[in-house]
């Protein structure tokens, strides 16, 4: 392997003001190990050093105020952990206390009685006095008198902070590094895209990040630099897009015949403009001669389904199979009913696989398999299992995929070696836009954002827990109208116990306002034939209540479920609390979700319940959900291309995401190769990226 390495990669301890002590602390605590680790370090905020306050226009709102006043004297007070050395300060305009409780000694040493300062620090009133507490502080010279810059704020740590490497340190590293760094700095992006987007040039972004003369310079590095690092993003994930569909072929289905029968003679409602979108998406891939990587998101209750079954036809009817794995033996099961109610209707033979099937039905499914007869297989995990073998397996459907490992995927691929079936990935759980385009970028991305006509929208409220007897009263009413209802409980993990207790002691509490009613019950703790039985007997419309945990969340379909009841909804995330709502509103009758809480709330679940009442729509939701919790919460991993991102923020940056892939994907499609001289600063970038990549997992 050849190694290339530039002025970027020199060794952060031959910096000038590093030096051989530091760089092991700059190494291990902040990850720094080269001049490009330190430039790309950027500040997470600047404080405002450009101008100075009088003492007597503090205030406690102030972020942060910078003062010019001499240092009187000061005293050593308090015992322990309280001992501090207490300054006092004016400006003639008031007095203003400095405090330090740390490095005490060091400063008792370094201050001057009756020296000229400059302050900076947030100002808090204690006793009618301000005070600030560990400011910074400098002599007053003929260079600060007039006031600085921005003041540049990086992330540090204790021990950083212990060895007096503050970020005031860190910028004057920064900026002896700047000097020496500005004639190696290249442009990263094509001239093309610079002027289209006016982008400031990479010199100057990196300068303006670190050290921008005013908040407009800072506006324009910050965007200019969220640009690149999504616009690199992109580009690479449309790549290995791009590879994966040229190494993989898919097989071709261009016959329509049973498509065009389901469509006239069977079809038992109008496919809505979302599903005819969709179709047309997958109908296309297969006519390409290429592989299909899809993810399919809809809602809950959008038709996910028959788009299933209507690209499962056009599989079949070239002479290929199909088959369609759900997580759960439940969800396989209504799966399969779903799917064979249409297959009947064209005679097509279905068959399902889970772990309970029989040995030996298992030998009949197998046979019709291998032969051919089996046109669609439904089943749970079962269904990859390795004696599991098709004649010609085209076309796969993956349900709910959060479920499902790369692994288990990669088996289903497996299953036809001459050539790897289509995939679509289905989730009922919608991602807002940016953040599919940055998990999912390298597969297509298809959505159903449209409800079928006619159904009615589930009423959701807000309750509080002193309002329980109304409650009840209006669950006898929907019982009693042959309705069914679920009462959720919180699942916390490092509580199970205690959660454990709420829900038990809501079943008594249930069982004993509701002497009469049928009740199941269903929490992770059970085993999980135990489960089946007893989510069983609620399908089956035999218990009326189902006091449940959270392990219904996943797509289980009672149509006569109208009522919703989520206890403690201030414990539940806001696609939790949707996908809840989700399992109800399934049927022709008005359905409820009703949240439960007690009256103390914070201001972020009050816009959780209140985004929860105002609408149904996932992706609507989804979208606040980002914006109240952030992407890495969101996903719940360290996914990789959301958690790399240094500086972009898919809660904010969605704009900018958008423009930075439609370029990538522009340039990918004009010249996939970039071998184009306009634009060899794309190659050499993606080249570094790689390498500092390479340098990285040799390191960790
Ligand atoms: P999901 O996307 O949650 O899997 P389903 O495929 O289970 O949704 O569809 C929910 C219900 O809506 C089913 O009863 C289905 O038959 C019905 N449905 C699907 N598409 C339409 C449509 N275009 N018009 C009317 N009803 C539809
Ligand atoms: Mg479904």
């Amino acid at each position: 392997m050849t190694e290339r390495s530039t002025f970027f990669d020199t060794k952060i301890e031959f910096l000038k003001g590093v030096g051989p002590q530091r760089a092991p602390l700059l190494n291990k605590e902040l990850n720094i190990f080269t001049y490009g680790d330190l430039l790309q370090h950027y500040p997470f905020r600047h404080e405002d050093r450009s101008q100075f306050h009088r003492i007597s226009e503090l205030n406690e709102l102030m972020p942060g105020a910078q003062v010019k006043g001499r240092l009187k004297d000061w005293l050593i007070t308090g015992e322990g952990h309280k001992k501090r050395l207490v300054g006092t300060f004016t400006d003639g305009t008031g007095i203003l206390e400095l405090v330090w409780f740390q490095g005490i000694s060091w400063f008792e040493k370094s201050l001057r009685r009756n020296a000229d300062y400059i302050v900076y620090g947030k100002p808090i009133l204690f006793g009618g006095r301000y005070s600030i507490t560990h400011p910074d502080i400098d002599l007053l010279t003929p260079e600060n008198a007039e006031g600085g810059t921005w003041q540049p704020i990086y992330s540090l740590t204790e021990k950083l902070r212990k060895r007096f490497v503050d970020s005031r340190a860190i910028s004057r590293i920064v900026k002896s590094l700047l000097e020496l760094a500005t004639p190696h700095i290249r442009e990263t992006l094509p001239e093309g895209l610079i002027q289209r987007y006016r982008l400031i040039s990479k010199a100057d972004a990196l300068w303006y990040i670190h050290l921008p003369p005013t908040t407009a310079h800072l506006h324009q590095a910050t965007r200019r630099l969220k640009f690149e690092e999504l616009f690199y993003n992109q580009l690479r994930l449309i790549k290995s897009k791009i590879l994966q569909q040229n190494e993989f072929p898919g097989q071709v289905f261009d016959q329509v015949h049973l498509v065009t029968e389901f469509y006239e003679k069977h079809i038992p409602f109008a496919l809505t403009n979302a599903q005819k979108r969709v179709l047309h998406e997958i109908h296309q891939d297969f006519q390409t001669g290429k592989q299909m990587n899809r993810l399919l998101q809809g809602d809950v209750g959008s038709g996910k389904t028959i788009v299933a079954f209507i690209a499962m036809l056009m599989a079949i009817d070239n002479g290929a199979q199909a088959c369609l794995m759900a997580p759960t033996e439940i969800l396989a099961d209504q799966h399969y009913q779903g799917l064979k109610a249409f297959a009947d209707l064209l005679g097509i033979t279905i068959g399902k696989l889970t772990g309970s099937t029989k040995k030996k039905e298992r030998r009949v499914l197998h046979e019709q398999l291998q032969n051919g007869v089996m046109k669609i297989l439904v089943g749970t995990h079962a269904l990859i299992e390795d004696e599991v073998q098709f004649q010609n397996l085209g076309f796969c459907v993956i349900d709910e995929q959060h479920r499902f490992g790369v692994a288990q995927r990669s088996r289903l691929w497996a299953k036809n070696e001459v050539i790897h079936p289509h995939i679509m990935v289905m989730t009922a759980t919608p991602i807002p836009r940016t953040l599919a385009m940055t998990l999912y970028g390298d597969l297509d991305i298809s959505v159903i954002d449209e409800l079928p006509a006619g159904r009615k929208p589930i009423k959701t409220v807000h309750r509080y827990d002193a309002h329980r007897a109304t409650l009840f009263g209006f669950l006898k009413d929907e019982i009693a109208k042959g309705r069914q209802v679920y009462i959720v409980y919180p699942l916390i993990e490092e509580s199970e116990k205690m959660d454990l207790k709420d829900l038990t002691d809501g079943y008594e509490s249930i069982s004993r306002s509701f002497p009469d009613v049928p009740l199941s019950i269903l929490h992770g703790r059970m085993k999980s034939q135990d489960k089946e039985y007893e989510m069983g007997r609620f399908v089956r419309n035999e218990t009326k209540i189902m006091v449940a945990t959270t392990v219904i969340e996943v797509g289980v379909n009672v149509p006569n479920a109208s009522v919703m009841v989520i206890e403690n909804a201030e414990r539940f995330g806001l696609s939790q609390l949707h996908q809840l709502r989700g399992r109800v509103g399934r049927g022709a009758e008005q359905s409820f979700c009703i949240l439960m809480t007690d009256f103390k709330l914070s201001k972020e679940t009050r816009t959780r319940l209140e985004t929860m009442c105002r609408t149904n729509n996932g992706f609507e939701i989804a979208e606040v959900d980002l914006q109240l919790r952030g992407p890495g919460d969101l996903t719940g991993t360290q996914q990789s291309g959301v958690m790399d991102l240094m500086i972009a923020d898919l809660a904010k940056d969605g704009a900018i995401l958008k423009e930075a892939r439609a370029s990538a994907q522009a340039i990918l499609d004009n010249d996939p190769d970039l071998v184009t001289p306009a634009y060899a600063a794309i190659r050499l970038h993606l080249d570094n990226l790689r390498q500092s990549e390479t340098n990285w997992s040799r390191i960790s």
